[in-house]
């Protein structure tokens, strides 16, 4: 059978084209699939052709948020039936290098990522009506909730491993420096924790209302209110936890100013290299961590938004067909209007 998929050839230059869909063999499932969440890293290969080192060197299928609906069944497959919606899990970890023996796999030296150019061949993505992939790689939403909602699984991975490295944050000052998806999500979680209070900054306000409608206290236009983040930063600061989701060197100063000496940072948004002001994380013995990608967490996160104990609704603030696709990155990018765009698929 034929399928559309949504593939990107080079900066600005997305199409949707036409492709076979192998039938599913021993161990895999076609899915149909509904929703693929547009995000940062599909937003720089297509402004920029790539980031950093990695660069789109062939047609490249985007897209690693996505669920669907279980299509065919191979041979072989338990735990799944035809119509079941699934959230799909983009990261296949190779189970044999010294880091997935450890336990930990998000580091593993040869992982399979869908929708990433950074092997070669590239690894093609999910944007598309149609796709056979190992079983393994769906997990069923058990919950009456919407294509979209499964969607959101992969980036809500992200957020509870990043949550994880927080330590505990039951009553604790929690700070997220920018509002996009993985920010408002680190809201979502800090909030179901049990922060005592969770502050969010941003320079646009469509992501702060979208962060007080999913949990925080208080927001911050840093544009047009500098002077709440420089009381933060009185004494010896304010907050005891900092997710710091932008990348950026100035929310970084600002996050690092606004914390209290024995502080947590948990890098989660990352731009290239950004520079540390290292006066200051020690001089107030602030433990600055990175967080990347997610294991076990994907299989937690369905969990929480098949119950809506994590309600992710308030952050899809676009779904758009596929056939729409180049406006779609254009909203996508557009952080005034947008913070999750979806593309639809099977319409
Ligand atoms: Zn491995």
């Amino acid at each position: 059978m034929k399928t559309r998929v949504c593939c990107l050839h080079s900066a600005k230059d997305i199409r949707v084209e036409t492709r076979d869909v192998a039938p599913p063999q021993a161990g895999e499932v076609r899915v149909a699939l509904g929703a693929g969440g547009v995000c940062g890293s599909d937003l720089h290969y297509y402004q920029h052709g790539g980031f950093g080192v990695v660069r789109v060197r062939e047609p490249i299928i985007l897209g690693h948020e996505a669920a669907g609906f279980v299509a065919e069944i191979g041979a072989g497959v338990t735990g799944l039936k035809v119509g079941d919606m699934v959230a799909l899990n983009p990261s296949t970890n190779c189970g044999k290098c010294e880091y997935c023996v450890q336990g930990l796999e998000m580091h593993c030296t040869d992982m399979i990522f869908n929708g990433s150019a950074m092997r070669m061949p590239h690894v093609q993505g999910f944007y598309r009506d149609q796709m056979t992939v190992d079983a393994r790689q769906c997990v069923p939403v058990t919950g009456d909730v919407a294509v979209s909602e499964a969607a959101c699984s992969e980036p809500l991975a992200v957020c509870m491993h990043a949550v994880s490295l927080a330590g505990d944050l039951k009553g604790k000052r929690v700070l997220v420096t920018g509002a996009g998806p993985i920010g408002v999500l680190c809201v979502a979680l800090a909030k179901e924790a049990g922060a005592a209070e969770i502050v969010v900054t941003d320079l646009q306000k469509v992501p702060l209302d979208v962060a007080s409608e999913m949990g925080a206290t208080k927001v911050v236009n840093v544009i047009d209110d500098a002077d709440t983040m420089q009381a933060y930063a009185r004494g010896k600061g304010y907050f005891d936890v900092a997710f710091e989701c932008t990348g950026v060197a100035s929310a970084l100063v600002s996050a690092l100013g606004a914390l209290r000496p024995r502080g947590v940072i948990v890098q989660v948004g990352m731009a290239g290299d950004t520079a540390v002001p290292l006066g200051i994380l020690v001089a107030k013995e602030i433990t600055h961590r990175g967080t990347f990608r997610f294991h076990s967490e994907f299989q937690d996160a369905v969990d929480a938004i098949s119950t809506r104990r994590i309600d992710v609704r308030p952050m899809i603030t676009a779904q758009m067909p596929v056939e729409n696709a180049e406006e779609a990155f254009e909203l996508a990018g557009d952080r005034t209007r947008a913070v999750k765009v979806h593309l639809v698929f099977n319409t």
